[in-house]
């Protein structure tokens, strides 16, 4: 489906370049100057989490997503920086021949994860928009005790809490809690998202243009989701290009019920001379420029000067060795 969906994004890139404008105004327009972000905020601890939310903040942003370190998880845990002080870098190291392993310990977080939102709200008030990311480790009725408990530190979403393939779990969830549910950056096609919007299981679905098909299967999901009341928050972890970033980006400017996105600060040098683009982001918000088309050039001359690199995703383990939902 990423095959798909890049052919779909250049397709609506040339249409957007024929007409002369910038791809938002072929939707219909732009419904807001800016789309809100969300960083991603780590601590291999408590005060290292701190630590990164106070700078996520000095950059202005209006809204992080929060992952600690558990005490007594032996190897960091999803989206937590592996060592202390490292309060910007969450991202695990994915090249090699072999996944590397997490382990997870279910009782050990949901014991300690409570304690660090009541931390972080006592420390930087309710203004700031948290949230948080289960990554599809708990089951069904853990799911609900959690989303209940959380409840009262008033999260913008609670992402995946549990496979998000098993959707019927999340009605277990919804009898229990109010909590907003974010689910969808594992699905491949926006067949797996309608049973979820249309029984209004979610509040956030987040899909991507990349692993979803294309600009048109989520722009028709987009317009099904408002019918839903079900607002955006596309997934943009570091494997969306700056391509299918700003062809979110068109789509975020534009949808009625956008609700956040995702963003990696990708703004290396390197990456910015594959990618040259004039799109910025600045105070927490994403500002499409008005070039005509998506908005962003790719340099394969300069894409030639780099290899391959072999990685996986790492798999999760039980303390017991039981191999877990990833
Ligand atoms: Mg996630």
């Amino acid at each position: 489906m990423a095959a798909f969906g890049a052919i779909d994004m250049a397709l609506w890139d040339i249409k957007a370049k024929l007409a002369g404008m910038p791809l938002y105004q072929l939707f219909g327009g732009k419904s807001r100057e800016g789309a809100l972000l969300y960083a991603h905020a780590t601590g291999a601890d408590i005060e290292d989490l701190i630590d990164s939310v106070a700078y996520y903040k000095e950059q202005g942003y209006k809204a992080v997503r929060v992952q600690c370190g558990i005490p007594n998880m032996p190897v960091a845990g999803y989206g937590v920086s592996e060592s202390k002080g490292d309060v910007k870098n969450f991202i695990t190291n994915f090249s090699g021949s072999v996944p590397k392993e997490e382990i997870w310990d279910t009782e050990l977080y949901m014991r300690y994860i409570p304690t660090v939102l009541e931390k972080l709200r006592d420390q930087f008030g309710f203004d700031l928009k948290i949230l948080h990311d289960v990554h599809h480790r708990l089951l069904p009725r853990e799911a609900a005790e959690l989303a209940k408990e959380l409840e009262q530190f008033k999260l913008f979403w609670l992402e995946d809490p549990t496979p998000a393939e098993d959707q019927d779990a999340l009605r277990l969830l919804r009898q229990h809690s109010t909590i907003p549910i974010a689910i969808g950056e594992v699905f491949n096609s926006v067949w797996e998202c309608n049973k979820l919007i249309q029984d209004r299981l979610i509040d956030f679905i987040r899909v991507s243009v990349t692993y979803a098909g294309g600009i048109t299967p989520v722009k028709r999901l987009v317009d099904f989701a408002a019918m839903h009341d079900v607002r955006t928050g596309f997934h943009g972890a570091p494997s969306h290009s700056p391509l299918s970033m700003a062809a979110q980006a068109h789509l975020n400017v534009w949808a009625p019920n956008f609700g956040i996105q995702e963003y990696l600060v990708l703004g290396t040098p390197e990456c910015d001379a594959l990618f040259p683009s004039d799109h910025e982001m600045r105070d927490g918000m994403f500002y499409v420029s008005d070039e005509p088309g998506l908005g962003v050039d790719f340099d394969e001359d300069e894409a030639k000067k780099y290899d391959y690199v072999q990685g996986f995703h790492p798999v999760t383990r039980l303390q017991d060795g039981t191999l877990w939902n990833y």
